[in-house]
This record gives structure tokens, C-alpha cells and sequence, in this order.
């Protein structure tokens, strides 16, 4: 049985023992995604979405079912114009590496980004999300997709926290992953960049005095501050901020979920820039 052979630039592979495949497979561990600043996103549109964006992708993965289909055909002619691999599968080595049993038609291995905090520049009206210690991958993506969808301009992930690039997480961003950038330090490397910044940082927090309706979100620019699923804010990170925000609630629930939490935020600090005609929309 063939295992590999490759025709042009295309390789085909219907092997899961074949190394290329089993080191997309290990992409499923954090340590192994670190090492090679990889992640792996899966879909035909979001892969032409991050290549228009300029991600740069490393391996492009397609079942053989699209063979023909001009769209994955450009695709891979983008990948090899970057330096990338493509690959041709069969449905089981899709089902493998994406852990699924009705995989997408094409997965693509992307380098991962990040930003560093010297290239923050907040300006204007400028929304941003801070998120202490997330766990949930699915909050995560849920968080970044709303967070780019209300036009926010990017995520700062602050102590340990799930990882943004995992298959879960970039699942659940529906593509804005590629949209949005990343920034990440300690609870004391934000804490002492805080000290410079002249925007308001707004807080959530449980025992916040102020209602989320009442504050001014025009005097911006605003870094908009969750705290983590089970503990919330801790108190040195809640002081540092300008403002502590609640969400009334009115029956028997602790609290909202992170990621409802975030979106009703985000809606009410961005209520005045979105409109339904995006030609009207201010940045
Ligand atoms: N046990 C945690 C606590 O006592 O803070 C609950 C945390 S809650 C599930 C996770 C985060 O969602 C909170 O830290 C806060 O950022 C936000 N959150 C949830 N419900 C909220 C509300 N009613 N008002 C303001 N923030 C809320």
C-alpha cells in the first residue's frame, strides 16, 4: 500500500504512522505546540481568512475529497508560494489529526503570534480585554470571538492561563483567533505596566459597587478586566483598577458565566460605536 508519494509539490499521505502526521498529531499538546510556535486551525475559509491577515502557514492538510476544488487548489498554491508543505489525506488521517469524526475538508498549521507590550499603543475609544488566569478554553475562544466581533483591539492574557492556540480554543474563536492580537505577562509585570497607562481600567467583580450601566465608556481608551472562573478578581489586581463593575442579577445564580459576563460588557462599553450598518461603524 502506498503510504507517501508526492506528485509536484503535493504529498499524499494515507499513512498514520507517517512522521509529518504524527508531529500534526502531538500540535494536540501545549509543551509540543511551544516548542514549534505552532498551532493548528481547521476550515477552508479561515485558513484564506489568516493568509489574507498574513499569518504565515507551515503545512496545509486536505482530504482528498477536495481534490479539484479551486478554492483548496489556490490554497495550496499560497502555501507554496510561503515555503509551506501541503499535503493530501485520506479521511482517516483527517479524522486522526483533528480528533473528530467529521472533519473539516482542510486543517492548516500556522505560526503562532504574540505581541509585546512595547508595541501596545491604546488610543482613542480603543476597548481591550485583560483576562486573569482563564482556564476554559471554550470561555477563551468564546471571549476572543466576541471581543472581535464588538471591534475590541486585542487580548491581554495576564498569569497562567489555558492556552489560546489550543485545537479547542482556536475551534471556539470561529477564526478570529487570526483577527485579534495577543499580548500576555504576569499579574506583576501588569501591575507595574498599569502604573502607565492613562486609560481607565475597568474591573469586574462581584462585590463591584458600581453599576456596568452608569460608567462613562467614552472617556476611553479602556482595558476591560475579567477575573478568573472560580476565584474572580484577586484583591491586588481589583485595586488597580479605576472602576469595579457589576452586572445586577436578579435570581438565584452565584454569577454569570465569564464569557456572558464579557459579552454583556463589551456590548454596553461598545454601545455607542456599533451600529447594523458597518459603513457607520466607528473603530
Ligand atoms: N466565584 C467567583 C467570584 O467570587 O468572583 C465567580 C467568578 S465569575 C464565574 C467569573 C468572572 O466573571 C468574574 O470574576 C467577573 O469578572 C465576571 N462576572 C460574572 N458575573 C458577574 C457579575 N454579575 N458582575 C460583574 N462581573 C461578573
Amino acid at each position: 500500500m502506498t503510504t507517501q508519494k508526492q506528485h509536484g509539490q503535493v504529498k499524499e499521505i494515507t499513512s498514520l504512522a507517517n512522521p509529518i502526521i504524527k508531529d500534526m498529531k502531538s500540535l494536540s499538546l501545549k509543551k509540543n505546540r511551544d516548542r514549534e510556535g505552532v498551532f493548528m486551525a481547521e476550515g477552508l475559509k479561515l485558513i484564506i481568512d489568516a493568509l489574507d491577515l498574513g499569518w504565515t502557514i507551515r503545512t496545509l492538510l486536505f482530504s482528498k475529497a477536495g481534490l479539484g476544488n479551486p478554492l483548496i487548489e489556490k490554497t495550496a498554491a499560497r502555501t507554496k508560494a510561503s515555503g509551506g508543505l501541503i499535503i493530501e489525506a485520506n479521511q482517516k488521517v483527517m479524522e486522526s489529526v483533528t480528533r473528530r469524526d467529521n472533519p473539516q475538508m482542510v486543517v492548516g498549521v500556522f505560526e503562532q503570534r504574540w505581541r509585546d507590550m512595547s508595541t501596545f499603543n491604546a488610543k482613542g475609544e480603543d476597548v481591550y480585554v485583560a483576562l486573569d488566569r482563564i482556564r476554559d478554553p471554550g470561555n477563551l475562544g468564546t471571549i476572543i470571538r466576541t471581543a472581535d466581533a464588538v471591534g475590541a483591539k486585542g487580548l491581554i492574557l495576564v498569569g497562567d492561563t489555558t492556552d489560546p492556540y489550543s485545537l479547542e480554543t482556536v475551534r471556539a474563536t470561529m477564526g478570529s483567533i487570526f483577527a485579534l492580537p495577543l499580548f500576555k505577562m504576569s499579574a506583576d509585570e501588569f501591575l507595574k505596566w498599569r502604573t502607565g497607562f492613562h486609560g481607565q481600567i475597568i474591573g469586574t467583580h462581584l462585590k463591584g459597587s458600581v453599576d456596568y450601566r452608569t460608567i462613562d465608556y467614552k472617556k476611553g481608551p479602556i482595558i476591560l478586566f475579567m477575573g478568573n472562573e472560580q476565584q474572580g478578581l484577586p484583591d491586588n489586581l481589583a485595586d488597580s483598577c479605576d472602576q469595579l463593575a457589576r452586572i445586577p442579577q436578579a435570581g438565584r445564580a452565584d454569577s454569570l458565566n465569564l464569557a456572558v459576563a464579557t459579552g454583556v460588557m463589551l456590548y454596553e462599553i461598545r454601545r455607542h460605536n456599533l451600529t447594523l450598518d458597518p459603513r457607520e461603524a466607528r473603530s
